[in-house]
């Protein structure tokens, strides 16, 4: 089910991915494809291999086998990552649950370090910018609704605040695709939404793809249209959410469904 513009193009296609650590299953046989301008949520409890797969994707980690494409062209093949990995890394966005700012360095320096793969080494060191890379950063900034904070150290900032500052550095780094490893599982429910919210908007009105971990399945079922949801490192669904119901959940998870179901402020992501 696909929804948004270029469908032709595909952003992301995973072929027969399997992942063992010490000889146990990470992954097993993933298959998938996300079109360009998708934004997608990948489901799954704890030890599922959501973080393993994101990883996969952007070359981070290497798979024992199988292939990752990104526009077309293969960034890891059987666990060999291809030579120009750099180039097609800098098109795909990373964020963590944990934000991964530099604490040190002030908000509007961390969105510049998102620009690290297409500026010389020495002037990323000495942190110095010329004048048109400090305005497309502090737009940036002004995009994800943090520009008031863009002379603060990123320490000073709230989780949600960071969250943004990292997305943030994601445009900064001109990123077509955001790949987004639980990045609500450590924020309040009021800066999650924001959050996520901000997520949708640059899905929508910039045509960046978005694939998402998440284990909280009504904030699956708010924000996204399609599901790939995971169990013991195997696609078990892939299809509209509004199939991902709760026979269904119970289906694939059985009592691990549990975890899946946020208790507490539940109500307000219902739809
Ligand atoms: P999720 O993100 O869904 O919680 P992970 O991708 O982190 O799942 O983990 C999937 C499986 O791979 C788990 O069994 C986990 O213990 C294992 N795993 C992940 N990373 C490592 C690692 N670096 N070394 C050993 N085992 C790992
Ligand atoms: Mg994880």
């Amino acid at each position: 089910m696909v929804l948004q513009n270029s469908l032709e193009v595909t952003a992301v296609e995973v072929k027969h991915l399997t992942k063992s650590f010490n000889k146990i299953a990470a992954l097993r046989n993933i298959n998938f494809s996300v079109a360009d301008g998708e934004m997608i949520a990948l489901v799954g409890a704890s030890g599922s291999g959501k973080s393993t797969l994101l990883r996969n994707l952007n070359g981070l980690h290497k798979a024992d086998q199988g292939i990752v494409e990104i526009y077309g062209t293969p960034i890891q093949v059987n666990g060999s990552l291809h030579s120009n990995v750099r180039k097609l890394r800098s098109q795909m966005g990373f964020i963590f649950q944990q934000f991964n700012l530099v604490n040190r360095l002030t908000v509007l320096e961390n969105v510049l370090v998102g620009n690290l793969s297409r500026i010389p080494s020495l002037r990323s060191t000495l942190r110095w910018f010329t004048q048109q890379e400090k305005e497309q950063a502090l737009a940036a900034l002004e995009r994800v609704g943090i520009l008031q904070h863009a002379y603060k150290r990123a320490s000073a900032l709230s989780g949600g605040q960071q969250q943004r500052v990292a997305i943030a550095r994601c445009l900064m780094q001109g990123a077509h695709i955001i790949l987004a490893d639980e990045p609500i599982a450590s924020l309040d429910p009021e800066s999650a939404r924001k959050v996520m919210e901000l997520l949708t908007v640059l899905n929508q009105e910039q045509g960046i793809t978005v694939i998402t971990s998440l284990h909280q399945v009504q904030m699956v079922r708010h924000y996204f249209k399609r599901a790939v949801a995971l169990r013991d490192g195997e696609v078990r669904f892939d299809g509209e959410v509004a199939v991902l119901d709760d026979f269904k959940l119970n289906e694939i998870y059985g009592t691990a469904t549990e975890e899946l179901v946020l208790k507490g402020h539940a109500e307000a992501f219902t739809s």
